[in-house]
């Protein structure tokens, strides 16, 4: 079998870099239309890497902390290309601090862009999918999913809420030609990482643990995203697909 998306139309949100940009192209390359989802609008430089490939690609904006700006976005992506089957919920943000320290606005911002704009999105986007009887749900999840991380309190909060809310949705909507499935990512060399990378000590206790040998990297995403996002994973649903290098196995 071969895994193509051509004529399918695929919205990404956060895909200005890291994971969420190895994926957009990945749609790219595999044949879909792109809608980009992006707070700036005004930068090109992903959409111009993926017209390269051959497929329209529109940006759409949406700031995932503004909840009425993402209740629009699907909408735009209709408007901008006709239709939307793949929907790649990846933008996200990270606050560190001691659970007693954690403030109140970080908990909000945290909950609002990892876990309210998920459900807002997949809300709008589903309404689209279940009524021309198909569609894909992308969410990355974390392994905070699964485990309660170290000075992460929102993080985890909201990305373990994203788990569930990817069975619930799947639960929901299995029977109806759509699939809502969710990406965990392990530890990858991206921005959201930096502190951690930066920090000998704990960057060399959590390569250690991984049973791979390596960090991950964005491209790593690339096939598990487009495996999930085709017909090739037609009967997957409510599935929790690590990318993690071996970690939750150990
Ligand atoms: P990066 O920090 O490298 O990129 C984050 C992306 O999200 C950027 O495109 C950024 O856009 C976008 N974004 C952030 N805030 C907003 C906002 N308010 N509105 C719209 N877009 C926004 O992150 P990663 O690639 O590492 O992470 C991608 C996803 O994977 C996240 O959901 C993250 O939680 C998850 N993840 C990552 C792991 C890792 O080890 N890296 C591990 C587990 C999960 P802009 O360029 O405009 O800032």
């Amino acid at each position: 079998m071969q895994i193509s998306l051509q004529g399918k139309v695929a919205a990404v949100t956060g895909a200005t870099r890291g994971i969420g940009r190895s994926i957009a192209i990945a749609m790219a390359e595999s044949g879909a239309d792109v809608a980009l989802l992006q707070r700036s609008p005004e930068n090109e430089a992903v959409k111009r890497e993926i017209e390269k490939l051959g497929v329209r690609c529109a940006i759409v904006p949406c700031d995932v902390s503004d909840s009425r700006q993402v209740k629009e976005a699907v909408p735009r992506v209709v408007e901008a290309l006709g239709r939307i089957d793949i929907l790649v919920n990846n933008a996200g943000i990270q606050r560190r601090s001691p659970a007693v320290e954690f403030s109140e606005a970080d908990w909000d911002d945290v909950l609002q862009a990892n876990l309210k704009a998920v459900w807002l999105l997949c809300q709008q986007a589903g309404k689209y999918m279940l009524a021309q009887k198909s569609g894909k749900i992308i969410n990355i999840a974390s392994l905070v999913s699964f485990q309660g991380g170290i000075l992460v309190p929102a993080y985890a909060s909201a990305k373990g809420a994203v788990a569930q809310l990817t069975k619930a949705l799947a639960n929901e909507w299995s029977s109806q030609g759509v699939n809502v499935n969710a990406i965990v990512p392990g530890y990858i060399a991206t921005d959201m990482n930096e502190a951690l990378i930066n920090d000998p000590v704990r960057s060399r206790q959590i390569l250690e643990r991984i049973p791979a040998g390596r960090w991950g990297n964005p491209d790593d995403f690339k096939g598990p995203a487009v495996f999930l996002a085709s017909d090739a994973a037609e009967y997957i649903h409510g599935h929790l697909l690590a990318v993690d290098g071996g970690w939750l196995g150990r």
